[in-house]
């Protein structure tokens, strides 16, 4: 509890003592009135001072209008009774206020005890480096340590920038970045990244990254800023809090005015004090708070759950979509299967096998795709850079280079055909066959298989039990291969031999000829589908092996490149999708009950704060179950 709320706890429990004390005060008239007036204003004032600066400002009718002028009324009520004979009652009014700081008060504590549960879910963030200088280790601002340093990490410590393993064998347990509860045996010369804590001995890790540009900074930024994007259920209801509080307003105005008006011109008694009342407990019903509080929070704690489970989502509109979502397009490489190709054969080469992979590993230094790096770890040597000129790589075909002077094309079968070379055909389906033309004339193929991950076939299944109706890949691979690949995994539907841009308009035609309000997901890697990542309904990208352009252009990130995450995701989604509904329909439902009975007379102005602050403790107690994501 931070002062302002223990601040306001005081208040609500001297204003209780107070108002229960002043019952056995055995006064009449002006006097009583007076005594009242001092637990009010204890528990009212700044509520009173809240409504004021709104009228002053001309803004919108809020809360504390609605709170006032209930609680105002009903005192002037009050004294008219008094004056008239009968007893008036400042208890209710000032009961009214005192739940509604109840309720206030709750609220503020529920919220900011589940920001702090999240934080602590999320507690990555390092704190500092350790340097060693003149072996002394010293520890530093994370901040200031540059890219290229080495720095140390004892068993026990969280990573704290990105970086390789330059000594040191050690197990690190990466649960709070992936949710994944299996440790990572990690040796020289792995990648590691920043969030992950050491478990078993020292490790001394170059780093790769700035600490700002670090996995662990990345994380903390998506999750910080996930708020600030609207959902159309949050817009909702803040378009409803501007149509419904003066709708409410004229509702009670009429229900003052037109029947006793009414009545009179019957000729009856028309019981101005009645009606006036029964507008004045409707006023006090109408608070929409249990709505205002329970839906943000709700699809924070969703966001803070999913992180958790190692899917970051980047805000809360595509918390909404990915919950619509009916149809899965996948990416092949990287995606499906691992991107990390083995070379099974060298076939119709002139020249012998090892100087035809070193011709293409040195055309291939440049590259970042999975083909490449793999071509260039089946080569295994150091690469002498200089021999190696005018790289262009295009995206979806190969590479084209100048190596010791000499024209090299490394590539598909269209590659093949832009430069010119009379290529032959593999007749194998083991693999990807990468064709290679040496100054324009056909110089042979080399035949490398990638193997799919543990979970993809797994990973459709469960899409599939999820309801997904289509699955979905796309590929710029030979269709050969592709075939086998959607055939294994028991996939829909599959189109190869695409060009990026080819795959942007699948998914343009995907996203024209769908029916209904299901919504398109893609998943890639980001190398080279950038582009189709953004054009999806909600792009998902591999975060772990992914490029970073494919974390900036995708609105839901995998940490672990696990392809069973995406039904998690889904299912998540779906999860804080429901208790958003529930939270609506239910508050909105008791609003209108309660609203309906006070216009009847037959509730209360203490019926009306009750179900206001119950309906606002069980919308945000439903709210937080967003957060508990089961393993
Ligand atoms: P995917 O759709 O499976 O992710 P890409 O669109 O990245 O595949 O690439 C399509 C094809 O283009 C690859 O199968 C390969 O034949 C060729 N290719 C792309 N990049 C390279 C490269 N750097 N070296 C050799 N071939 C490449
Ligand atoms: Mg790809």
């Amino acid at each position: 509890m931070n002062k302002k709320q223990k601040n306001n706890l005081y208040r609500i429990i001297i204003s209780a003592v107070l108002l229960t004390g002043l019952h056995f005060v055995p006064v009449k008239g002006v006097l009583r009135f007076l005594l009242y007036l001092i637990p009010y204003f204890i528990i009212g004032y700044d509520v009173l001072r809240k409504a004021f600066k709104g009228i002053k400002n001309r803004q919108p009718m809020d809360e504390s209008l609605l709170m006032c002028v209930a609680t105002v009324g009903a005192m002037t009520l009050a004294i008219y009774r008094d004056l008239t004979g009968q007893t008036g009652d400042y208890v209710e009014a000032i009961a009214v206020m005192l739940f509604y700081q109840i309720g206030e008060w709750f609220q503020s504590v529920a919220v900011g005890r589940s920001r702090r549960n999240i934080s602590e879910l999320m507690d990555i963030r390092p704190d500092y480096a350790n340097i060693e200088t003149d072996g002394k280790i010293e520890q530093v601002d994370p901040d200031e340590v540059e890219p290229g340093i080495v720095i140390y990490v004892h068993p026990g410590e969280k990573i704290p920038i990105d970086g390789t393993v330059s000594a040191g064998t050690s197990t690190l347990d990466t649960a709070a970045l992936t949710g994944e509860s299996l440790p990572r045996n990690v040796t020289e010369g792995d990648e590691v990244i920043s969030g992950c804590i050491n478990l078993t001995s020292p490790l001394y890790i170059r780093t790769t990254r700035e600490f700002g540009d670090s996995t662990v900074s990345k994380i903390l930024d998506l999750v910080e800023n996930a708020s600030s994007r609207k959902s159309k259920s949050e817009d909702f209801i803040t378009k409803f809090a501007r149509v419904y509080t003066p709708a409410v307003v004229y509702s009670a105005l009429a229900l003052a005015i037109l029947p006793p008006v009414f009545r009179m011109i019957c000729g009856a008694a028309p019981y101005w004090g009645d009606f006036i009342y029964r507008a004045l407990a409707f006023l006090v019903i109408s608070c929409p708070c249990a709505l205002v509080v329970s839906i943000p929070l709700s699809f924070f704690a969703g966001i803070g759950g999913a992180s958790h489970a190692g899917v970051l989502i980047k805000g809360s509109n595509y918390m909404e979509t990915l919950s619509e979502v009916d149809t899965v397009v996948f990416d092949k490489t990287g995606t499906l299967t691992r991107g990390s190709f083995e070379v099974d054969a060298v076939h119709h080469s002139p020249v012998d096998e090892a100087q035809l992979i070193e011709a293409v590993a040195l055309a291939e230094a440049a590259s970042t795709h999975p083909i490449s790096l793999s071509l260039r770890r089946a080569y295994g040597k150091e690469l002498d850079r200089s021999r190696v000129s005018d790289i262009e790589e295009i995206a979806g075909q190969g590479i084209r280079a100048r190596v010791d002077g000499r024209d090299i094309a490394v590539g598909n079968t269209k590659l093949m055909s832009a430069v010119g070379a009379d290529y032959i055909e593999c007749p194998n389906d083991m693999g990807t066959v990468i064709h290679v033309a040496l100054e324009g004339v056909y110089a042979g193929h080399i035949v490398i298989s990638d193997t799919i991950k543990p979970h993809s076939a797994e990973a459709v299944k469960a899409l599939k039990n999820l309801g997904i109706k289509r699955t979905i890949m796309l590929t710029g691979d030979a269709s050969r291969i592709a075939d086998s690949v959607a055939a294994e995994l028991g996939l829909d539907e599959v189109h190869s031999e695409l060009l990026p841009s080819d795959k942007v308009d699948r998914v343009d035609r995907l996203i024209t000829e769908r029916s209904g309000k299901g919504r398109l997901a893609f998943v890639g890697d980001g190398i080279n589908d950038a582009p189709v990542l953004s054009r999806a309904d909600i792009g998902i990208a591999m975060g772990a092996m992914g490029s970073d352009a494919a974390i900036e252009a995708a609105d839901v990130v995998l940490m672990d490149d696990d392809p069973l995450k995406i039904s998690r995701a889904i299912a998540i989604a779906r999860k804080c999708l429901r208790i958003v509904k529930e939270n609506i329909v239910f508050a909105i439902g008791i609003k209108l009950l309660c609203l309906l009975l006070s216009a009847l007379g037959l509730a209360g102005m203490w019926l009306a704060v009750f179900a206001d602050v119950g309906v606002m403790v069980l919308c945000v107690l439903n709210a937080i179950r967003a957060l508990i994501i089961r393993k």
